[in-house]
């Protein structure tokens, strides 16, 4: 690889330069095997992570490992790509070079033939980004691990709280956005508190614990159409979440958050824990691509692209996954696929001087959401299963879609303890950890109220 744009190494073969290691990325990659061409694939993260699952890490049923590859490891019989760990900071499209930045900070340019971007999206607070720290969001391991110290630290700060009402603000998690995400998130804290938790505890009952799920919508899983969003809204009321739908937050603080209503009226709710799963909007990546090359941006910043899936005048880049706009193509992992495949087979064919291949056409596989134990929605076609049948269809799904042959056998055994025994073992974290959840933590000791607790 070359710095300031230089031809790579053992060159001479056309350069494929892609951004991002998530599915669009690495099915890309998969789909020039055979190609005579020189892949760099550059993400900041050294894995491929299924983000399905994310869900299940954050709440301490897998471990980071299980829901995720080094990208080294993925493509290590892939002997024409080369993985580079940097930061992907702009593009000069003139040149053909990406500008990276290392994970020190020092900067390294790449020169590409092909490009093909596949940076996904991240969690979007719309505008207030102020919300970030106090609510995560869960689209990387960071997330989700930031997330699983929160959700069982607060179980800990109940556990020796002053009073009852602090030990209530603890036991109350507050979820933003009713899509697929917030609604598995919902129904694992209410399960991890009805049954892993049940008896650990002396001075609380975990089972106390109440879960808040806000959404402006009128009903949870909506894109799940009527039936199967009604089964999720009573599923969930089964569980004991708290359903606070036609509601949009609009205030968050250390203390909770302020929600209003459809009529207007305006209530506080406090929470020990605050979660923000309700939007996405394009990285900044997005718009250096945009700009260098004059693509329109949607209202979320995804690139539009043609049916080929290039920039309109630049037909050596590509735009693939969630961060394409096309025939609104929803952000899912299947047209992630699809399109990195896509695109990495019109590079190989174009490469090989043949006609390029007909144009994208998504196949639509259905989605699944997991709401709790043995209790799940499918919609794929003119199918639709809720309930059992709909969890054991999800099983098979997420089992044959995991990366890597370790994890899904890892994953299988982990489940079957986690169903059988009510077992999370995914929950180690010590007081010194607590730093990084300052914003929660660091607060001013209470007014007039000078040292320790006392119980
Ligand atoms: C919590 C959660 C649950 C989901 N559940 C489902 C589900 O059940 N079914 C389903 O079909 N879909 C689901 N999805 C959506 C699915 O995961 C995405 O559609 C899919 O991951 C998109 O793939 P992608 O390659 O476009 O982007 P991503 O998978 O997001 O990958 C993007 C990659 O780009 C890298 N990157 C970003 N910016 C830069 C940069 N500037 N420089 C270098 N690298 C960069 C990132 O590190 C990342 O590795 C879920 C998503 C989330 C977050």
């Amino acid at each position: 690889m070359g710095h300031g744009g230089d031809d790579r190494s053992g060159a001479g073969a056309p350069r494929v330069v892609i951004i991002g290691g998530g599915f669009g990325g690495l099915f890309a990659a998969r789909a020039l095997r055979r190609s005579p061409v020189s892949v760099t694939l550059i993400d900041r993260a050294q894995h491929h992570l299924f983000q399905p699952l994310l869900y299940q890490c954050a709440t301490g049923i897998l471990s980071e490992g299980q829901i995720s590859s080094p990208l080294r490891e993925v493509l290590a019989r892939h002997r024409n790509v080369e993985c580079v760990m940097a930061e992907v900071t702009g593009l000069d499209a003139e040149r053909r070079v990406v500008r990276t930045r290392r994970p020190l900070g020092d900067e390294l340019d790449i020169g590409y033939d092909y490009l093909i971007v596949a940076a996904g999206v991240r969690q979007s607070y719309f505008g207030h980004d102020e919300f970030a720290a106090l609510a995560p969001g869960m689209k990387t391991i960071a997330d989700a691990l930031t997330i699983r110290r929160r959700v069982f630290g607060a179980f800990e700060m109940a556990e020796t709280a002053a009073d009852a009402a602090e030990r209530q603000r603890w036991l109350t998690f507050a979820l933003v956005g009713a899509g697929p995400t917030g609604v598995e998130l919902a129904g694992q804290i209410r399960e991890l508190a009805t049954r892993t938790l049940r008896r650990e505890f002396r001075n609380i009952r975990p089972e106390m614990a109440r879960v808040l799920l806000f959404d402006g919508g009128a009903a949870p899983l909506a894109s799940f159409g009527e039936r199967l969003s009604g089964i999720a809204a009573r599923t969930l009321d089964g569980l004991g979440v708290e359903l606070h739908m036609s509601t949009v937050v609009t205030d968050i603080d250390r203390d909770g958050l302020e929600a209003r209503a459809k009529d207007g009226s305006t209530t506080r709710h406090r929470a020990g824990v605050v979660l923000w799963t309700a939007g996405v909007e394009a990285p900044p990546v997005a718009a250096a691509v945009a700009a260098a090359t004059g693509a329109a941006t949607d209202r979320c910043g995804r690139i539009a692209v043609g049916d080929d899936l290039t920039i309109a005048g630049h037909p050596e880049i590509f735009v693939v996954g969630d961060l394409l706009s096309l025939h609104k193509l929803p952000g899912m992992a299947e047209v992630a696929m699809q399109s990195g495949h896509h695109a990495g087979r019109q590079i190989g064919r174009a490469v090989a001087g043949q006609p390029a291949a007909a144009p994208f056409r998504y196949r639509d596989l259905g989605s699944a959401a997991y709401i709790s134990r043995g209790k799940a929605v499918l919609s794929a076609g003119p199918l639709r299963l809720s309930g059992f049948a709909g969890w054991v269809a999800w099983l098979f799904i997420h089992i044959a879609f995991l990366t890597g042959y370790r994890n899904r056998v890892g994953a299988i055994l982990t489940w079957w303890v986690a169903f059988t025994r009510d077992d999370r073992r995914e929950r180690a974290f010590t007081t010194a950890q607590v730093g990084i959840m300052d914003d929660v933590y660091d607060r001013p000791p209470p007014a007039g109220g000078a040292g320790p607790a006392k119980r």
